[in-house]
């Protein structure tokens, strides 16, 4: 037996099933998220395996848990990322609910519950690759390390913590295991938001025509701005960069001229363009709409972005993925590129490493009702994963020994 049919031997998709339901009956609902009791869960898993654990606090209630595998030489560590947080289910979700979200059931090999496939489902599957390493007492040539975040479905505070730390110095590539139905991703959209405020001037609505109406001029303002794009090309994997109008607030009263309206602007971006190039296209329409008339008044206000990514296909790590697929699921990967932002933005912006997004379940069944995965998904990624870590670390020379795990880093106080 080679050493991968070695570790898949110690996969098992019931294993994984088991796991994932364990992580979803434990609440981290995002928010407030309270990620620390899961945090301490899966550090106490990887502890288990005999890995060197941290526990990182993030805020109040909060922490991310990492866990690092030392192989045999000091050649630098593949990642293996994924989230703690779940979003909520409202309520009007509940009731579209066939079962209780926080109590998981497998019906028909499919695993029900919040979180099963964004993304507790790939959390555990790769908590169960490494398991399947250390049971089949493969030695590997560099370090794994293992990065549960939390605050994903939220503002990235987890991600951009751990990210900022120094934790992941040693980082060489990173895999995030969010629900891409085992479909291989190299590329995602990035994510800006802010808000344009529009001013006006008060006036009595009895006097036609007095003040200027900031709600009015905010109309005009969308008409002009959904009839075009952002001025970047598109992406010949993710297509356009767009904007979405998504919130509005105006108004002073019911019969007074409303002198301000603020518009919240969500912007999707395509690799190679960044936030400041989406907000100047912004600053273009508002320049024009001044010049025309001269009432009109706005300023913009950014509150953030989350940068677009792409990893070359002929990088190391997308070729690793590329085989690993191949060898645990007999046929040629499918490249993709993942619509949503996730914490591959700060992987790729803060530690400059390549990221590739791998993960059980599918996008179109989570944050909804019935979520689910498949255990036969679950099985597969973990043998993904597994294959992931010994074909970048290309095992040889294997001498039946376990990894070495001593210490890297000071396991905290508890
Ligand atoms: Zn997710």
């Amino acid at each position: 037996m080679d050493s991968l049919d070695r570790v898949f031997s110690h996969i098992r998709g019931e294993r994984i099933a088991a796991v994932t339901s364990d992580l979803i009956k434990i609440s981290s609902i995002n928010p407030p998220g309270n990620e620390e009791e899961l945090a301490r869960w899966t550090a106490d898993f990887m502890k288990d395996m005999g890995m060197d654990v941290m526990i990182q606090p993030v805020a109040r209630r909060r922490a991310n848990t990492v866990g690092k595998l030392r192989g045999r030489e000091r050649k630098g560590c593949l990642v293996f990322s994924g989230h703690l947080d779940v979003v909520p289910v409202s309520r009007e979700e509940q009731s579209a609910w066939r079962t209780d979200p926080f109590q998981p059931v497998i019906e028909q090999g499919r695993l029900f519950g919040r979180g099963a496939a964004d993304a507790k489902g790939g959390a555990a599957a790769i908590l169960c690759a490494v398991e399947a390493i250390q049971k089949a007492r493969i030695p590997i040539a560099g370090d794994i390390m293992v990065a549960l975040s939390a605050d994903e479905e939220g503002t990235m505070l987890g991600v951009r913590t751990l990210t900022g730390s120094g934790v992941l110095r040693e980082a060489r590539a990173v895999v995030v295991a969010e629900p891409s139905d085992n479909r291989l991703c190299l590329s995602s959209r990035g994510q800006t938001s802010g808000w344009v405020n529009i001013d006006g001037q008060t006036a009595h609505t009895s006097l036609q025509d007095a003040g200027v109406n900031a709600i009015h001029a905010a109309a005009r303002f969308i008409d002009r701005l959904l009839g075009r794009r952002p001025s970047h090309q598109p992406h010949p994997v993710l297509g356009e960069s767009y904007w979405t109008v998504t919130m509005i607030h105006g108004g002073a009263g019911e019969s007074i001229v409303p002198d301000s309206c603020g518009l919240h602007i969500d912007g999707r971006l395509v690799p190679g363009q960044n936030a400041q190039q989406f907000w100047d296209d912004v600053e273009t329409v508002l320049q024009e709409m001044a010049e025309a008339d001269d009432t009109f008044s706005a300023r913009i206000n950014i509150l953030g972005e989350a940068a677009a990514w792409e990893t070359p296909p002929d990088s190391i790590l997308a070729e690793t993925a590329k085989r690993a697929i191949q060898k645990t699921l007999g046929k040629e990967p499918e490249v993709m590129g993942f619509p949503a932002t996730t914490d591959g933005a700060y992987f790729h912006s803060q530690l400059g490493i390549p990221v590739a997004i791998l993960g059980p379940g599918s996008l179109s069944s989570s944050h909804g009702a019935n979520e689910f995965v498949s255990v036969e998904q679950l099985e597969e990624a973990a043998r993904i994963y597994a294959a992931c870590v010994l074909e970048y670390w290309n095992t040889e020379g294997d001498d039946g020994k376990p990894p070495d795990s001593s210490r890297l880093f000071p396991v905290p106080e508890q």
